[in-house]
């Protein structure tokens, strides 16, 4: 049975830009420039404009946007070989994957229950105790993970930051950046974007970013992604292929532009499962009253574990379709299983049994929120 409300459909997502993707698309066809070029370079101006940096590196995606930065940390001698990073329990598995393929050894940190991001108040422990010298901040769900313990704590011990910002293109931070900015991408050392369709800002395949205040920095990810060269045969690391397509590139230049009407759009669509949703047996998201901090990439209730997978199966049936960001945390899946199984995240882990993700994507209108919403009421209780 085909859902009445689906949880995202992608070719209404680039409706509204679909004449102006194909103009774009038949440029580059047109141009006879199918590596790097205009396009890629007029990106990466509009994406560190956007963010607030001085430096935009465009790449193939965002978990080698990920590695590209943590493996340009040790070229540069900043990192080394088996150093520990810390990174929150509940995360795409690519965060964790970009740590352990680059060498490092992935530390992991459970969340705040509220915010589903890091819980700060454990981060000062985890820091000494195991000797991290870097941090990975994951934007989930679009929420700024960013306070002023963090900023503290990796002052005070020196950790490089980097922020995974694949799900919060767009959102500003309330307590400011190591450098003195509030765009999330420019709060660390260095961040890292993906622009998979199913993100905020979706290219038409696959497609990643690195930004950071770093020109050192900029310049080894790109040579990096680029076989290690810095000028033409000439190859000072032993690099990737890791470069943006200038299609892609050229997708995101359309789509890059209406950030704020997307984000605008998902906003709205929050505020309104939340006025709409009064069954106590859901834990609404909070919503801040500086609407910036959290671009909604995901809208994530919590509901008793024992009947998550009842409620899902009945929303299911009333043609609400929905899915679970992440069902599994990082450090029990089978490849992480022996390397982390020491480590106790009872939050996360909970977490992971509780939540559900409701449609918030640019095909699901308001009135669709206010329907979704009364379904809810009547399913979950
Ligand atoms: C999507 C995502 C990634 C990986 O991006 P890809 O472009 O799919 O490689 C990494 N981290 C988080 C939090 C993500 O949501």
């Amino acid at each position: 049975m085909k859902a009445n409300y689906p949880f995202l459909n992608l070719l209404d997502s680039n409706k509204p830009y679909l004449d102006e993707l194909k103009q774009a698309a038949c440029r580059v066809i047109d141009s006879g420039r199918y590596i790097g070029g205009e396009e890629v370079e007029r990106f990466e101006q509009q994406l560190a404009a956007l963010t607030n940096v001085p430096h935009a590196v465009g790449v193939a995606n965002g978990l080698d946007a990920l590695r590209l930065i943590l493996t340009a940390y040790i070229q540069l001698g900043k990192l080394y070989p088996g150093d520990k990073v810390i990174v929150p329990a509940n995360t795409y598995i690519a965060t964790f994957l970009s740590i352990s393929q680059a060498g490092l050894i992935p530390v992991p940190i459970d969340v705040d229950k509220s915010s589903m991001n890091i819980d700060t108040s454990l981060l000062e422990s985890i820091v000494v105790k195991s000797n991290a010298r870097a941090l990975v901040t994951v934007h989930l769900y679009g929420r700024v993970a960013w306070d002023e313990v963090m900023v503290d704590v990796a002052t005070h011990h020196n950790l490089i930051v980097i922020e995974d910002n694949a799900q919060a293109l767009g959102a500003r931070s309330s307590v400011k950046g190591l450098y003195g900015t509030i765009p999330t991408g420019s709060l660390g050392h260095a961040a890292a974007f993906s622009f998979y369709p199913t993100k905020n800002i979706g290219a038409l395949g696959d497609a990643g970013a690195v930004t950071t205040h770093d020109p050192e920095l900029a310049s080894a990810v790109r040579a990096l992604a680029n076989y290690g060269s810095d000028y033409r045969y000439h190859n000072i690391y032993k690099g990737y292929n890791s470069r943006l397509d200038p299609i892609q590139a050229a997708m995101l230049r359309v789509k890059l532009k209406h950030i704020d009407i997307e984000n605008g759009g998902r906003f709205d669509r929050a505020v309104a499962y939340c006025n709409n949703i009064t069954t106590p047996d859901v834990i609404l998201p909070a919503i801040s009253s500086t609407p910036d901090d959290n671009v909604w990439h995901q809208f994530v209730i919590q509901v008793a574990p024992d009947k998550r997978d009842i409620y899902r199966n009945n929303l299911r049936a009333a043609g609400v379709e929905t899915d679970i960001h992440y069902p599994t945390p990082a450090h029990l899946q089978p490849c992480y299983k022996d390397e982390l199984k020491s480590y106790n995240l009872p939050v996360a882990e909970h977490l992971a049994q509780s939540i559900i993700s409701l449609p918030i994507g640019p095909g699901t209108s308001t009135l669709d929120v206010v329907a979704i919403s009364k379904i809810i009421d009547r399913i979950i209780r």
